[in-house]
């Protein structure tokens, strides 16, 4: 197995396609053959030539593999691959799990979550974290407050009033595609001890690292970018002392557990993640300059535009801009958004993200749907908001199809 020391030296296109994969066997196998992609161990339990051996990796002494909930190699070899591309030259460890929303409840759950402690979460929140928080949490005890995550002025006020166990961020928010300054609410959260937790599916480690900035535990639904094919679920927390033996032992007890088909299927994904992003970031820019000079499109919200409010953090925090674009239509109202999105003939009509295809959303009746409209529009996701997740297919075919529905919007 390629080690950790090896990989921090390689950059990170190479981690990709290389971290992870053991290319495992004895010398005397590798004689024959040997496969070069971790094969995908479907079994739930492992036996070992002898009891001893089997007693010694139960009892954490040797490393190995004996019940599938607490590890199997399909899996380990996902999970190495992540650690290399999210953390190469730190102490964390990566974990896979059965999907995002599993990795943000063991993440909260890792922070010590319980009775009587307070968590502060950011009001842009993807919505089931949010729900996560006051429903499930706060049944257990937990009382959650939200902040303006860009106002750095207020996270101050409240972590040091509150002391809360967790603060809870995305890396950029969603459909305003607004972008964290992870640094400076990182040195907030160490002087009041707080666990800073951070959400960077939309981010992903090629665009930004958000335990190298400071935070202390990430989350990733990998169901989007790092898979990047809407073809499986699967989540990923990351973390260093002393929370990765938090989220071990959680995982292993709550049974969190991925499979070994997803892990090895996002596994595959993952190899190709550079690559994808280069071209969704690079379709994406074309694609929202296209937005902006059309006469039908009202204010295009995308982190590579002068007007948007963060693009001086975005450029100290992410190395390119995302291949999110989100934008208002100029004639308004849902009936006009429903109007584009029925007449889209390429570009999929579907509320996900960081596929390989171009998909579009309505985040008014799909991820803000649960809120009252007076709170929407405190949000600023407007009835006639667009949100576009950027494929990898050629710009000029994602324009075209864009303009030709704008025409019947
Ligand atoms: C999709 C998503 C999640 C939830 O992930 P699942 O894999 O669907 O459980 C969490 N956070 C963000 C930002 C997401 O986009």
């Amino acid at each position: 197995m390629e080690n950790r020391k090896d990989s921090e030296q390689r950059r990170f296109e190479t981690r990709a396609v290389h971290s992870g994969e053991g290319r495992v066997g004895s010398e005397a196998d590798k004689k024959d053959f040997y496969p070069i992609s971790t094969p995908i161990y479907a079994s739930t339990t492992f036996a070992h030539p002898d009891i001893e051996t089997t007693d010694r990796i139960l009892g954490g002494e040797e490393p190995g593999y004996g019940y599938a909930r607490w590890g199997n190699p399909t899996v380990s070899a996902f999970e190495e691959a992540l650690a290399a591309l999210e953390d190469p030259g730190g102490g964390s460890r990566s974990f896979a799990v059965s999907s995002g929303m599993a990795a943000m409840h063991v993440a909260l759950t890792a922070a010590e979550l319980g009775s009587g402690a307070k968590a502060l979460a950011a009001e842009q929140l993807y919505g089931s974290t949010s729900v996560l928080l006051l429903q499930i949490f706060g049944a257990a005890g937990v009382e959650t407050e939200f902040f303006d995550a860009y106002n750095l002025g207020e996270i101050e006020e409240k972590v040091n009033r509150l002391k809360p166990r967790a603060v809870v961020i995305e890396s950029i928010s969603n459909p305003l595609l607004r972008v964290a300054d992870i640094p400076s609410i990182a040195e907030i959260t160490k002087n009041a001890n707080s666990a800073l937790i951070v959400d960077n599916t939309f981010g992903t480690p090629y665009l930004q690292r958000p335990l190298e900035l400071g935070a202390d535990i990430v989350v990733h639904s990998a169901t989007k970018y790092l898979a990047g094919h809407g073809d499986l679920t699967a989540g990923v927390v990351a973390a260093g002392p002393p929370y990765d033996a938090a989220i071990e032992q959680i995982r292993k007890t709550v049974g969190y557990t991925i499979g070994p088909f997803e892990a090895w299927l996002a596994h595959r994904g993952l190899k190709t993640l550079p690559l994808r992003m280069e071209k969704q970031c690079w379709n994406a820019r074309e694609v929202a300059s296209r937005l902006e000079s059309n006469p039908k499109v009202g204010r295009v919200h995308y982190p590579g535009l002068s007007v948007h409010p963060d693009t001086g953090v975005a450029e100290r925090v992410i190395s390119d801009m995302g291949g999110l674009v989100s934008f208002e239509l100029a004639s308004g109202g849902k009936e006009a958004a429903f109007a584009f999105m029925n007449a889209l003939k390429l570009c999929v009509r579907a509320p996900s993200l960081g596929d390989i295809y171009t998909l579009a959303t309505h985040p008014a009746t799909a991820s803000h749907r649960e809120l009252p409209p007076s709170r929407r529009e405190q949000l600023g996701v407007t009835e006639g908001m667009i949100r576009l997740s950027v494929g990898i297919e050629h710009p000029e075919d994602i324009a075209a199809d864009l303009e030709q529905a704008l025409e019947k919007a």
